[in-house]
């Protein structure tokens, strides 16, 4: 740290990523929820026509993306603003959103990033603990006066809460706005942008780095009604109005131009899912119902920094936490069937 940082930031203390390590043709990673499988032939192509070469700025309306996006999600294109990776569009929510009075409330697990947005930000937070069984408290998120951001499906434990569920939180106090995290939606959960027509204090995050394939990319949303949409972009245009690069541009309407490739590639993440809960949890494993492309699973035989360490040395990455409640558990991003086999394999060996 220099002698010239400012002392607002003198404490901050940055996200930490899953580690993104060399040599991956030797490893099996499944530490930071990216899809196994690369963006389709046909996309690529799509995108390789709308390239316009980086000469020149990208429109920072983002019409043709907005329209595209806004079309598969069936609103209208001022309920929509592309930003820079989902994580840009949780910072803004957390500076438009926030402040003395209306403190940012979330769960304690959750999306670590959360803390980091309001820290900062210089933005007060409260922690609404999730319940014994890892389970979202929805009484004590409804009591609680603030900005709520829920990661839906939540993070890390892949619990999902239903549409109904989160209306209840939307509609308890129509003076909160409530942030529904939707990174891993597109993996069997029900999506809440119905409820951005009838209501104007819900604001619905996605992305495309996982269900998409474009992690590498940095390419989310904001989604609400068009008065939430105006202010992320009065704020996005103070900051940076190309906020996102031309070739995220290009590509994106190319993961929209091949539907069937993006839903081919989540049925199989799911269908590697639900069978790799099976087989771990025959192996004694309690592992969370997931509605994500992650699994949370601990077992009783082993520490869970003790099994990242054992994994680790067979070549097997997935992530732990430093986190006292979930010290026991892993979160293992699921990967292709032949990534699952060698997990599976790497445990039977650690666990005799
Ligand atoms: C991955 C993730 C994000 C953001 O990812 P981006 O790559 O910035 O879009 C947001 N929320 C949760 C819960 C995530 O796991």
């Amino acid at each position: 740290m220099s002698r010239f940082l400012q002392e607002r930031y003198r404490d901050l203390e940055p996200y930490v990523p899953g580690e993104q390590p060399q040599g991956l043709d030797k490893l099996v990673k499944l530490n930071t929820n990216e899809n196994p499988y690369p963006l389709s032939e046909k996309a690529a192509a799509v995108a390789a026509e709308k390239l316009r070469g980086f000469q020149l700025y990208p429109d920072p309306d983002y019409a043709e993306l907005r329209n595209a996006f806004a079309a598969w999600l069936g609103v209208s294109p001022a309920q929509v603003m592309p930003t820079n990776g989902s994580d840009e569009a949780l910072d803004l929510a957390f500076k438009a959103y926030c402040g003395e009075r209306t403190p940012a409330v979330f769960p304690d697990i959750t999306y670590g990033f959360y803390p980091v947005f309001a820290a900062a930000n210089g933005l007060p937070s409260q922690i609404v603990p999730l319940r014994d069984d890892f389970t979202m408290d929805l009484d004590a998120l409804c009591d609680a006066q603030g900005t709520l951001f829920i990661a839906n499906p939540n993070a890390p434990t892949g619990a999902l809460l239903s549409v109904d569920e989160i209306e209840s939180l939307v509609a308890a106090d129509s003076d909160r706005i409530v942030v529904v995290d939707e990174a891993y939606i597109d993996f069997g959960g029900e999506s809440c942008v119905g409820l951005i027509d009838r209501y104007e204090n819900v604001l619905i995050t996605q992305t495309f780095s996982k269900s998409r394939s474009m992690a590498g990319l940095r390419l989310g949303f904001a989604i609400g009604s068009e008065a939430l949409i105006a202010d992320l972009n009065t704020l996005r245009c103070s900051m940076n109005p190309y906020n996102v690069n031309e070739a995220a541009v290009a590509y994106g309407l190319g993961a929209l131009a091949d539907e069937d490739a993006f839903d081919a590639a989540r049925q199989k993440i799911c269908a590697t899912r639900e069978e790799t809960i099976g087989r771990l949890r025959a192996l004694g494993f309690q592992v969370i119902d997931s509605y994500a492309n992650f699994i949370f699973a601990r077992t009783s035989q082993m520490a869970g920094e003790e099994l990242y360490r054992r994994l680790k040395e067979r070549g097997i990455i997935v992530r732990h936490f430093g986190v006292e409640r979930i010290e026991d558990f892993n979160r293992i991003t699921i990967g292709t069937p032949e990534q699952m086999d060698a997990l599976v394999a790497a445990l039977e060996d650690i666990l005799g």
